[in-house]
């Protein structure tokens, strides 16, 4: 997508608020990396921030729901989030402007304090299951009406609504929705009571940084107060988790006995969330964590 003056000038201004003096767009160096938005670095005569945009027909107020998701992470200072400069509609495209983040080396301590951080995000606590609004994972919204209990809440805002949407796009066979049912009835034994936490919500390895100092940077999250072997089992959806994040996770804040064998649990949300934006194995990988518990 190519950018507008109008967009341009806009950046421009939101800047000013932020910078002392004036600023010079120099360069709009397109990134990789992203699987909904298009990226770029935006570079100026006051260094480089990170941009995102998309058409503003598409995903209503997902800029400003995922501003509000960097804002919540950043407030409870445990890992570092980029700074918001903001976000808004320009002629035809919403924007997200953020702190750019440079990369450095995934040390061991870079693990050790991704994990003790995240357990510090984790301690972050609420009354309930949920959150005042809806945001996305992926393009797809995530519905975060508040819940007491949290097989209620992972039940009837998390499986259920994406085993429907998958029926209703043929994705999935109606055996399998039965089988669903089946699990829902045993979620609230197989699941160790917590207190609800507030999670990234989307933690697959895609969606956090290294900075040059080699410290851990959120990035793209999915806020919710839920249950925080979800955060935890996310990590493990695409491949192994390095051991020293683990040990600093647990260091902080331990885990219950058995989270390994409930990742698979867990992972069946983000496993719907691809069964339904791109089908395919996906179907398979689902069908197969089900089987370890219907
Ligand atoms: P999308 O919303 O399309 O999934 P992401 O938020 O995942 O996009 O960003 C796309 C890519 O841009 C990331 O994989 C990462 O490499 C890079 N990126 C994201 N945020 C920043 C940032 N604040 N600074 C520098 N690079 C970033």
């Amino acid at each position: 997508m190519s950018l507008s003056e109008d967009l341009k000038q806009d950046l421009i201004q939101n800047l000013r608020e932020h910078i002392n003096g004036s600023v010079v767009i120099t360069d709009f160096a397109p990134l990789s990396g992203g699987s909904i938005n298009d990226a770029y670095e935006v570079k100026t005569s006051a260094g480089s921030f990170f941009l995102k945009t998309n058409a503003a027909d598409r995903h209503p107020s997902m800029f400003a729901a995922e501003a509000d998701g960097l804002e919540r992470l950043n407030a409870t200072k445990s890992v570092r989030t980029p700074m918001v400069f903001g976000h808004g509609e320009t002629d035809d495209t919403t924007w997200l402007l953020l702190e750019f983040i440079g990369d450095g080396e995934r040390t061991p301590s870079f693990w050790h304090h991704f994990g003790k951080g995240l357990a510090q995000l984790h301690s972050n606590s609420h009354a309930q299951f949920g959150l005042e609004r809806n945001n996305y994972i992926g393009s797809l919204e995530q519905i975060n009406t508040q819940e007491k209990e949290w097989s209620t809440f992972f039940i009837q805002q998390r499986l259920e609504p994406l085993v429907k949407l998958a029926r209703d796009k043929k994705r999935v066979e109606a055996g399998m929705a039965f089988r669903f049912e089946r699990l829902y009835g045993k979620l609230n034994d197989l699941f160790p009571k917590e207190a609800p936490a507030l999670l990234h919500g989307d933690l697959w390895h895609g969606n956090f940084m290294c900075d040059p100092e080699s410290k851990p940077v959120l990035i793209d999250p999915a806020v919710y107060y839920g249950h925080r072997e979800m955060d935890i089992a996310m990590l493990h959806l695409f491949g192994s988790v390095d051991p020293d994040l683990i040990e600093g996770y647990t260091a902080e804040k331990p885990l219950e006995k058995e989270w390994e064998k409930r990742t698979e649990l867990c992972n069946l949300y983000p496993l719907l969330v691809h069964v339904n934006l791109f089908g395919g194995h996906y179907v398979q990988e689902v069908e197969k964590a089900l089987g370890r518990w219907v």
